[in-house]
């Protein structure tokens, strides 16, 4: 009976082995995606001074608008 054991031991073990190093392997991609994205620099709009991101910004010269109408506003 003492083999058995032994054996089935050494499976938990392999099995705890086996998933964490599944789970070293994994995270690092997905932790990283989120905070790398959106600490990205913000503009402010230049007709109402709101805060957006720069993908999201419509450049107009040399300003930044929080949206199409925004930015038609501004230039008239
Ligand atoms: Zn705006």
């Amino acid at each position: 009976m003492g083999l058995i054991r032994f054996l089935i031991i050494v499976l938990l073990i392999w099995l705890a082995v086996h998933y964490f190093k599944r789970w070293l392997d994994a995270p690092p991609a997905k932790r990283q995606k989120p905070k790398a994205k959106q600490v990205e620099s913000f503009v402010a709009c230049h007709t109402c001074g709101l805060h957006i991101p720069q993908q999201e910004a419509i450049e107009h010269a040399g300003h930044y608008y929080c949206s199409e109408a925004h930015r038609d506003a501004d230039h008239d």
